[in-house]
């Protein structure tokens, strides 16, 4: 018989971040009722962690995850930041409330998105990741450091940043495939790989966080797991859908009520619209899914943030 260990080491953490990755999908917006009831229902069913949003980048964010992070019960409330002192301030304050808070602070680590997105050299990144990585400490006791397109990542400066902000405090790490880049065998490899290399890794936790550009985001994040990182991120398509398939089916109701007032040509047209953009939805869902749900959003087009994160 299989003696199953359950330590804490070996548990595997399910953060759920239809709230952020899966909002910032085209066409993907809820609305600040719609993400207090999905939170509610995320955190009834038992998940670890709820990245509840991106608090600097609106102050309907900002209240959305405030908010959530008061009604919590059991999950981790998470915020995302960018690597600035502003955004990781307002990140905490958003979480706060929350029983237990999270700051999640992102940073590209790639060669090609240090150079031509950030304009940073890599000494820079680093000297940035431990700054905000402390500067998150000093709020929170909870906080996860990602890199961003960590996959195409040199793995000799992956391991040194890994081991600094760890050292800085960071408690989870993150190492996300943001193109979709990965495969499962590499994504395994790279994985172990960098937990035996960096010193301290038994500090953190480490996290996979896939997007399915070419279908490979469930195969990716199990393989991840696979190389012993104990984190999976996901986001789940069918909790929005919901959501957008009710307010779809209201406006589609709105329309009707409204063509039997002003006219059926009027209704047929703004229903169709409707019709045309819970399709587009559909297609514009680029996940997949474990147990029926949906692993990681990715934003292709419509970002609305004053810089771009693919995280
Ligand atoms: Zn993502």
């Amino acid at each position: 018989m299989t003696t199953v260990n359950k330590s804490d080491k070996d548990r595997v953490v399910i953060f759920d971040t239809t709230l952020r990755d899966g909002e910032q999908c085209p066409g993907a917006t809820m609305t600040f009722e719609e993400k207090l009831e999905i939170a509610e229902m995320l955190d009834d069913m038992g998940v670890d962690v709820i990245e509840a949003g991106f608090p600097i980048t609106s102050e309907g964010d900002f209240q959305a995850v405030s908010e959530i992070a008061r009604r919590s019960k059991n999950a981790v409330i998470a915020g995302l930041s960018r690597a600035h002192p502003k955004d990781i301030d307002r990140c905490a304050e958003a979480v706060k409330f929350a029983k237990r808070g999270r700051v999640h602070t992102v940073i590209a680590t790639s060669p090609l998105h240090m150079r031509v997105k950030l304009n940073m050299t890599p000494e820079q990144v680093i000297e940035t990741s431990i700054a905000n990585v402390a500067r998150a400490r000093n709020h929170i006791d909870d906080v996860e450091w990602s890199a961003e397109d960590g996959t195409r990542s040199e793995m000799e400066f992956l391991c040194r940043i890994v081991e600094a902000v760890i050292k800085a405090g960071a408690t989870t790490v993150n190492i996300p495939d943001t193109v979709g880049y990965t495969v499962p065998e590499e994504y395994t490899r790279f994985m172990r790989n960098l937990i035996e290399r960096v010193p301290n890794s038994d500090k953190a936790v480490f996290s996979v966080h896939c997007h399915n550009d070419l279908g490979m985001a469930v195969a990716n994040s199990l393989a991840g797991i696979a190389g012993g990182a104990r984190q999976i991120e996901y986001r789940r398509r069918r909790a929005a859908d919901r959501m957008h398939r009710q307010r779809h089916r209201r406006a589609g109701r709105q329309c009707r009520a409204r063509g039997s007032r002003d006219g059926h040509q009027y209704s047929k047209r703004r229903v169709s619209l409707v019709e045309q953009d819970r399709h587009h939805h559909a297609d514009a869902g680029v996940e997949t899914g474990i147990g029926g749900d949906v692993v990681s959003g990715a934003v292709q087009q419509g970002d609305r943030r004053p810089q771009c994160i693919r995280a």
